[in-house]
């Protein structure tokens, strides 16, 4: 991209969300497959497509489905939390389990691009990057350890924050309000079960009502990240409960986007 436009984007990807309108504008009239400067590369190549966010925001309660299978009430507001940006890695990534009780969360993840305060809900797409496929991974007993709980140390551990393995700007959907979205588990011995399933339609909150939200109290800066939130099947909701096991493999797709994959170890 940089050689394509003549270093007028640098190759830095966090270089380019504050200036998103216009690099999709350019990017509209580049023959990309035709460019000399093209290169093949799997997506797994590549790392998290916002590496380095100044703020990743997630959102508890999200479905309803959720809520219920947690034993929690519907919020009347977003739950809001942190994931620290130290979490955050590719769509391709070995995870090691620091705890006995690590469960799945597959989000769709908001990319922030043109920065904000007191964003409008209906000005908050413009703010807007696209989105990504991420994977909200929490060490239950430490998210639960304590009064109030934990909720961002719990879910802050090594590349506990996958995203990938691109983002789709919105124009690229059919209706970016009503996306499939489904984690699958591989365990050691080849068995795979869909645990998740359901759709962003779901949502609770909505991407738009959520940037609002968020905006009147924190400045949303380009490349921020946004894990909207679970839908039902996580594995501290199923009886008996399920936890992540070395030899695991987590698939998370969402409709659109694409799909991130984790492997995890001791
Ligand atoms: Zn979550």
């Amino acid at each position: 991209m940089e050689r394509a436009s003549e270093g007028a984007f640098a190759s830095e990807p966090e270089g380019v969300f504050a200036r998103w309108r216009e690099l999709t504008e350019w990017a509209r009239d580049v023959d990309v497959a035709g460019h000399p400067d093209s290169i093949a590369y799997g997506p797994f190549e590549l790392g998290a497509p916002s590496p380095r966010p100044q703020q990743v925001f997630g959102i508890g309660l999200n479905y309803a489905d959720h809520a219920e299978e947690s034993g929690l009430a519907i919020p009347e507001h977003p739950v809001v939390f942190t994931k620290f940006a130290s979490s955050v890695t590719g769509p391709d990534a070995d995870v090691r389990l620091p705890g006995d009780t690590v469960d799945w969360e597959a989000e769709l993840v908001v990319v922030i691009g043109a920065p904000g305060r007191r964003i409008a809900a209906g000005d908050a797409l413009d703010h807007v990057a696209g989105f990504t496929v991420g994977q909200d991974l929490s060490e239950r007993t430490v998210q639960w350890q304590g009064s109030p709980a934990q909720f961002s140390v719990g879910k802050s551990f090594e590349a506990f924050a996958p995203t990938g393995p691109v983002i789709v700007t919105l124009d690229e959907f059919d209706d970016p309000d009503s996306l499939a979205i489904t984690t699958d588990i591989t365990a050691a011995d080849g068995t795979r079960t869909r645990v998740q399933q359901s759709r962003t339609d779901q949502l609770i909150f909505s991407v738009s009502d959520l940037v609002s939200r968020l905006s009147e109290v924190v400045e949303l800066r380009p490349g921020d990240l946004i894990f909207t939130g679970t839908p039902s099947g996580v594995g501290a909701g199923m009886a008996p409960p399920r936890f992540l096991q070395a030899g695991d493999t987590v698939t998370t797709e969402i409709e659109g986007i694409g799909t991130i994959t984790q492997r995890f170890h001791r």
